[in-house]
């Protein structure tokens, strides 16, 4: 049930997106915070270089395969993932499960406006789903605890920070004792998809692992950044298997 593959030192769960929108519903029933990251092969190359983050990820009750490059890794250790398990796929999971029940979603993130843009259009996505409040993503370090607090006095039960890697990951690092959801999904650009100002690659692309190529085409500023999959790739065939796997 909880069987996870060591990939360059972070524990990815060997979940689709449906045994992940399983595992986050269940979560709600225990009384505590539950940590979901989505770790890309750029993350896990990040984790890979600084320990620290690798620790933060690994805190995470779930860690799911966002991307073609993870899911290919998994493969490569010999512990395969059936499926991409993007932030942005279990996020709508989720929702459409949580709409017209008592739960309720906090959007935090994006750029000023983006949070209220996605708050409508997921209103009109999810009738019956409750969207207790939003806050964008650009604020002072002194700012924090006054969000946190505004969170908390929400009632929500779920919580989107989407302040991309490794903001929101540490920012939840750092506020977890105080925040009082029960899931706090760490989905990156996930709010600007679904406000609209952002567009997801198409179908085609995702299904056949090349949503890489559609955002180089579009983002070719990107580039850079993306010499991380071939780098990933390299590092997890030379040095993959010295990483202990559990049974
Ligand atoms: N962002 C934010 N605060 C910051 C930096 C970024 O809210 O200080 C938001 C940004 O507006 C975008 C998201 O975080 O909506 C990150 O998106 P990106 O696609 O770069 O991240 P990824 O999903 O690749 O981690």
């Amino acid at each position: 049930m909880n069987n996870k593959v060591n990939i360059l030192g972070v524990n990815v769960d060997m979940v689709t997106i449906d045994e992940a929108a399983d595992r986050i519903i269940g979560f709600f029933d225990e009384d505590k915070l539950h940590k979901v990251y989505t770790p890309n092969s750029e993350i896990i190359m990040n984790a890979y270089k600084d320990e620290e983050f690798c620790a933060l990820l690994n805190d995470a009750e779930l860690l799911t395969a966002d991307g073609i490059g993870v899911v290919y890794a998994s493969k490569i250790l010999g512990k395969p993932i059936s499926e991409r398990a993007a932030g942005y796929d279990i996020a709508c999971q989720v929702l459409d499960r949580i709409k017209d029940t008592d739960h309720s979603v906090y959007l935090f993130g994006s750029k000023p406006g983006v949070a209220e843009m996605a708050r409508e259009k997921l209103i009109e996505k999810y009738p019956g789903l409750r969207v207790a409040g939003t806050h964008n993503g650009y604020f002072k370090p002194e700012d924090e605890p006054a969000i946190v607090e505004e969170i908390n006095a929400t009632g929500a039960d779920l919580l989107f920070v989407c302040l991309g890697a490794p903001k929101q990951e540490q920012w939840l690092a750092r506020n977890a004792d105080r925040l009082k959801v029960r899931v706090a999904m760490g989905i990156g650009g996930s709010l600007d998809v679904f406000a609209g100002t952002a567009e997801r690659a198409p179908e085609f692309y995702c299904k056949h692992g090349l949503e890489w190529f559609y955002r180089l085409k579009k983002e070719p500023w990107r580039a850079k950044r993306m010499l991380a999959l071939p780098k990933f790739g390299m590092t997890v065939l030379i040095n993959g298997r010295r990483y202990k796997q559990e049974d």
